[in-house]
């Protein structure tokens, strides 16, 4: 073929050295406690195909408060290996002085760059740096139909600038389906009242094209997601859903829930993008601003 370089080609081989080396890609849940968080990060392991092996790592007390534990899963798919790390935050808003609840939170956040930029200051740097960075957090609201609470706005205030936002409405099985959309409508009001940057941001928006596709969701954000631990049987098929006096609410099904859309927000069409924005925005705001600091 004349003038054919081949350069198509390196599509595989970019798909070939990425399977060998496999990725992570690590989530942080953040929400009071019973609001689901634990069910919820179940869910979207057993929502997943297969998953190979399974070890906690990390489990450090920060404060009294708030404990951070972060839950590991290798999850292989058509031989594609992703090292997806939960962090769990038990205790976040128990408190009745919930003052400074975030901070053992913001402090993970920037510990974890710090450690980042360490390793990229190295003389001899790893080939690959170890990846630690929060690269989604997950804010759960509790399913009130109400407002944001003043503990949302705070967190969600301050986190946003550090982190990718995503906010989930918990328990959404226990509005009605007219209470969900009203509830959304003043959540959206809220975040945009007091200035809330969520995920995906669209000053990030790269092309067109990807502002079409996070404007949908844009306009459906916060998702009132549905967790569970269990399967049932519906229509002869196996699926993950809660069962109650009135049926079962399935929990994959987009017509009972968005706990799909959520799903496929964080996994399917934006993983990659979540872990852009960690790195070129949210990792460079620090690193520039401790560079700066050194130097003054
Ligand atoms: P966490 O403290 O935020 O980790 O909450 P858990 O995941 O431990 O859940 C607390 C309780 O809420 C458990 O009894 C769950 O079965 C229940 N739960 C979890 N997700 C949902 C949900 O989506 N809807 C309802 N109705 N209950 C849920
Ligand atoms: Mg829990």
């Amino acid at each position: 073929l004349f003038g054919y370089v081949g350069i198509e080609a390196v599509l595989d081989q970019m798909r070939r050295k990425t399977m060998k080396a496999g990725f992570e890609f690590n989530i942080m849940v953040v929400g009071q406690s019973g609001l689901g968080k634990s069910t919820l990060v179940n869910t979207l392991f057993k929502s997943k195909v297969s998953r190979k092996s399974c070890t906690p790592n990390y489990e450090e007390k920060i404060s009294k408060t708030v404990n951070l534990q972060s839950i590991c899963h290798v999850i292989e798919e058509k031989g594609v290996k992703m090292k997806l790390t939960v962090i769990d935050t038990p205790g976040f808003g128990d408190q009745i002085n919930n003052e400074n609840c975030w901070e053992p939170i913001v402090k993970y956040v920037n510990e974890q760059y710090e450690k980042y930029l360490r390793e990229e200051q190295h003389v001899n740097r790893k080939r690959r740096i170890p990846d630690t960075r929060v690269h989604c957090c997950v804010y759960f609201l509790p399913a009130t139909g109400h407002r944001l609470r003043p503990i949302d706005v705070e967190f969600m205030k301050r986190l946003g600038h550090i982190v990718s936002i995503v906010p989930v409405i918990a328990k959404a099985d226990t509005l009605t389906m007219e209470e969900r959309l009203e509830f959304k409508q003043r959540i959206r009001q809220d975040l945009e009242a007091n200035g809330i940057r969520v995920y995906p941001q669209k000053e990030y928006d790269e092309d067109a094209e990807d502002r079409i596709l996070n404007d949908k969701i844009r306009e459906n954000i916060p998702f009132a997601v549905v967790g569970t631990d269990k399967e049932h049987q519906v229509n002869g098929n196996k699926v993950l859903g809660r069962k109650t006096k009135w049926g079962i609410i399935e929990v994959e099904n987009v017509a009972h829930c968005e706990f799909a859309n959520l799903r496929d927000l964080l996994i399917r069409s934006h993983l990659q993008d979540l872990k852009d924005v960690t790195h070129n925005i949210h990792y460079e705001t620090y690193r520039v601003r401790r560079l700066n600091e050194s130097n003054a």
